[in-house]
């Protein structure tokens, strides 16, 4: 079996070359790994018509029947996770053991949904009229547009496409031009299944506007599922409000990671580690801003000192190697000109050097004295920088949280049950994790407020995003 999967978009079941191809590169090098089908507007169209013509099938296909067929591509993803998280450390950079996390992380929804899809239950509701029947079903909203990053190309794909088939809703997939050997590694999976024709196409190209300007314009497509930055989910919210078009919006994050007086520090600092460094610090869930009661702000920050000091940079693909490369070079400036900006503005840096970047590798970085008026205080970094700031009481430490447009997840450690308890009510967030760095999981609903998004993706509630409720009153 070849390493890679087939380079040419995957329409109706089958495999599709175009006149245009694009180059897939490794952030290492640059290296070419791959040239891949640029999909035209033809091909974007047949997509679109093969779901149209799949789609009542697909929804009249016994729900236990669709699981079937996700959980064997669960089982496949999973027989194959060696190779697939070689495909994503080529094309996306990051350290094998963070890819193969990655390949199982992204199997898990599907094996969630594929037993959801036996559980998309309705409701009888008792009517006020005796000769009356109040019945609710769930009906799969139809075709479905997934667009994805890179910085997950399994998972962001997986969330989507697996809650979109155990519904009933077949998909075309624009994933992220830097990373489209991982969903066509995935519609291989799904092929080799036997998932219907025309139930899954993938659809990569280097030209993201028109094929997302395709998608809005297709009255046949019913809802879109996009995950990426929040700039781009708002300009996409707006297009299709047009066409009623449901959207799904998972966007961007700047999440607070809150270290309260009387914290274990050691706990503490190994989850503040997979919280941001998972990745490189690449996630929109990566913790962003370090807020640390003053009590304990010195000592915590020299334990975490002596954490990132062994961190090992290098190519993903290397044994040992925990942070891999920056996905490109923009990636790269964004840091610098972050730190940059942080420094002149009087932070201190505490560990690492912006001297020490090699290329895409960006050692780890530890920043104190962050203030408000410091742009990686509004932005994502997505970079392997901590950025401290030290709070005063509880109450200043709540109030830095909630500073943000931002609202995915924050992480509070804290000993005191009253006090976990009560900073998790008041944080303005979609996710909260209390001692624990690492809330993403397939049966837990992901997602944001404010500025980091609609809906939700993983759980029971991520299959309703990809339903609509049907009421039938009946006069018996
Ligand atoms: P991005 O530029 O918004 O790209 C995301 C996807 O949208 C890519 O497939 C991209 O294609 C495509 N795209 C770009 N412009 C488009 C347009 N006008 N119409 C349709 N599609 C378009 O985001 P990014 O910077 O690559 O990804 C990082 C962002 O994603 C961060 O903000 C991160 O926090 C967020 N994120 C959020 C979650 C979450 O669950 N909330 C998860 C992961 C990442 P191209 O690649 O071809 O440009």
């Amino acid at each position: 079996m070849s390493e890679l999967p087939p380079t040419e978009c995957f329409i109706d079941g089958r495999w599709v070359a175009t006149k245009q191809r694009f180059r897939v590169t490794d952030p290492f090098d640059n290296e070419t790994i791959a040239e891949v089908s640029d999909a035209d507007d033809k091909t974007i169209d047949d997509g679109i018509a093969a779901m149209s013509r799949i789609a009542p099938v697909w929804r009249a296909t016994p729900a236990p029947a669709r699981g079937t067929l996700l959980r064997a591509m669960a089982t496949a993803m999973i027989a194959d996770e060696q190779r697939l998280a070689r495909i994503c450390t080529r094309e996306n950079g990051k350290a094998l053991p963070d890819s193969l996390a990655e390949v199982r992380y992204a199997a898990s929804f599907l094996s969630w949904f594929a037993g959801e899809a036996e559980r998309i239950y309705g409701e009888t509701i008792p009517a006020s009229r005796a000769e009356t029947r109040i019945v609710i079903t769930r009906e799969p909203v139809g075709p479905c547009a997934l667009i994805t990053p890179w910085n997950f190309p399994y998972a962001m794909l997986t969330r989507k496409l697996g809650a979109a088939l155990a519904a009933g809703c077949p998909v075309i997939a624009k994933p992220a031009s830097q990373t489209p050997l991982s969903a066509l590694a995935l519609a291989q999976l799904a092929e080799r299944a036997g998932v219907p024709a025309g139930v899954v196409n993938v659809v990569p190209s280097h030209d993201a506007k028109r094929v997302g300007d395709r998608f809005l314009a297709s009255r046949a497509i019913r809802k879109i599922s996009f995950t990426g930055s929040t700039k781009v989910g708002i300009g996409l919210a707006k297009a299709g409000a047009d066409d009623l078009k449901r959207m799904s919006l998972e966007l961007g994050g700047n999440a607070p990671l809150v270290v309260l007086g009387d914290a274990d520090l050691d706990l503490a600092v190994a989850q503040a580690m997979i919280a941001k460094f998972r990745n490189a610090g690449q996630s929109c869930v990566a913790a962003n801003r370090f807020i640390l009661e003053r009590s304990i702000a010195t000592s915590f920050t020299e334990k975490m000192i002596g954490e990132v000091g062994k961190l090992v940079v290098g190519r993903g693909l290397d044994e040992g190697v925990t942070i891999g490369p920056l996905i490109d070079d923009a990636a790269v400036k964004k840091v610098r000109t972050l730190v940059e900006d942080a420094v002149k503005k009087g932070a201190l840096m505490m560990h690492g050097s912006l001297d020490a970047i090699r290329g895409r590798l960006v050692p780890p970085m530890v920043l104190a004295g962050i203030t408000s008026e410091m742009e990686l205080w509004r932005e994502e970094i997505f970079g392997p920088v901590v950025a401290i700031r030290v709070a005063d009481s509880e109450a200043d430490a709540l109030a830095m949280a909630n500073d943000t447009e931002h609202g995915l997840v924050a992480y509070v450690f804290a000993r005191e049950h009253a006090r976990q308890q009560r900073f998790a009510e008041g944080l303005e967030s979609g996710m909260v994790g209390v001692n624990e760095g690492l809330v993403s999981a397939a049966q837990a609903p992901f997602g944001g407020v404010k500025h980091s998004g609609l809906g939700r993706e993983g759980s029971r509630h991520g299959i309703e995003d990809y339903t609509n409720l049907k009421y039938v009153a009946t006069r018996v």
